[in-house]
């Protein structure tokens, strides 16, 4: 019992530095912002370095601090200069996948809304088609652009409607050939 209280009044008076800022992070991404936030700038940590009483913060933010005190800005701890500060290759690596996390999430997001129909149409025009598939197939898209423009989500996603319109042109197209060439062929 006496120990114990000793020892917490001790490192008290030693000024124990608080725990690392990286020591909650675990879990998703998406709620991490606040681990990877820099004290000082508030802002996603960038080059981070930790001081020996174990805060972390953007090197160029820390080393500027240093400038005007020898004093941790989180914990006061006296730090000497720059020399006592250490890359944290931890939490760096932390922030850069959670930009990466951030880029992917917003990159997905742009992908949404821009399919690239001409790929598909690619897709489709590989295959072999005989002439009885291409008539399904304009009946199916016939039908699926009829469907669409009744409920209305032809006017909301234009997309759509231009990649039925790309496939349909092309389909055309490859049917009108092999008409051509179905007609020769029943003329011999
Ligand atoms: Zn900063
Ligand atoms: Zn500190």
């Amino acid at each position: 019992m006496a120990f114990s209280a000793r020892t917490t009044q001790a490192s008290r008076r030693r000024k124990r530095p608080q725990p690392p800022i990286f020591s909650g992070v675990s879990g998703s991404y998406d709620n991490k912002d606040n681990d990877f936030v820099c004290p000082i700038c508030f802002d996603l940590i960038d080059e981070a370095h930790i001081t020996k009483c174990g805060h972390t913060f953007c090197y160029k933010c820390i080393k500027q601090s240093l400038e005007t005190t020898n004093r941790c800005p989180k914990c006061n701890y006296v730090i000497e200069g720059i020399s006592q500060l250490f890359p944290n290759f931890v939490l760096n690596e932390l922030v850069l996948k959670h930009k990466a996390h951030l880029d992917e999430k917003r990159f997905r997001r742009d992908q949404k809304t821009d399919p690239d129909g001409a790929d598909i149409v690619d897709l489709i025009l590989e295959d072999n088609l005989d002439l009885a598939n291409i008539n399904h197939l304009m009946d199916v898209l016939h039908q699926k652009k009829q469907q669409l423009e009744a409920d209305g989500a032809l006017s909301q996603n234009f997309i759509i409607k231009e990649f039925l319109r790309n496939v349909r042109q092309k389909k055309q197209e490859q049917l009108k050939q092999l008409q051509m060439s179905w007609d020769s062929l029943t003329k011999i």
